[in-house]
């Protein structure tokens, strides 16, 4: 590191000054969750965790929203269901604000086209 600061960015290979133990959560399969909470609908659970969500961050947001303010999104969220460890309840069914649509247990509830 230090040889590759040295050759392409030498004005950042200077003294190393201090250090810090940095730590995040992690969840059993490395991957976030992104869920209504199991208990209380209107509550929407993000934990852009397990290192390696600050890439995805636009992308969790627009879902967020999308499940706040619209009731579904058109991103496929199964894969961040809370219960997929078995160790949380199912979210509840909810009827979206559209009237034909009804959500599935996890937040990834298809909208309409
Ligand atoms: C050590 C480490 C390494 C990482 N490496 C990577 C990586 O290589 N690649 C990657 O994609 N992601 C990485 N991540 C994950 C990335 O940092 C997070 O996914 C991202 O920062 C989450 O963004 P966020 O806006 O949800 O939360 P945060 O960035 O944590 O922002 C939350 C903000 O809310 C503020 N806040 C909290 N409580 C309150 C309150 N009560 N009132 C007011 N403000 C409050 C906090 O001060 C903070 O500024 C890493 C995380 C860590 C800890």
């Amino acid at each position: 590191m230090r040889a590759l600061l040295q050759e392409h960015m030498p004005f950042a290979s200077g003294p190393l000054l201090s250090t810090t133990v940095c730590m995040y959560t992690m969840t059993p399969d490395e991957d976030f969750v992104i869920d209504r909470h199991p208990l209380h609908e209107r509550v929407v659970v993000a934990s852009p965790c397990s290192g390696h969500g600050f890439k995805f961050a636009p992308a969790i947001g627009e879902a967020i929203s999308d499940l706040v303010v619209e009731g579904w999104t058109r991103h496929d969220l199964r894969r961040f269901a809370a219960n997929r460890w078995n160790s949380f309840p199912a979210a509840p069914s909810t009827t979206t604000t559209t009237t034909t649509t009804t959500t599935t247990p996890t937040a990834a509830a298809p909208g309409p086209a």
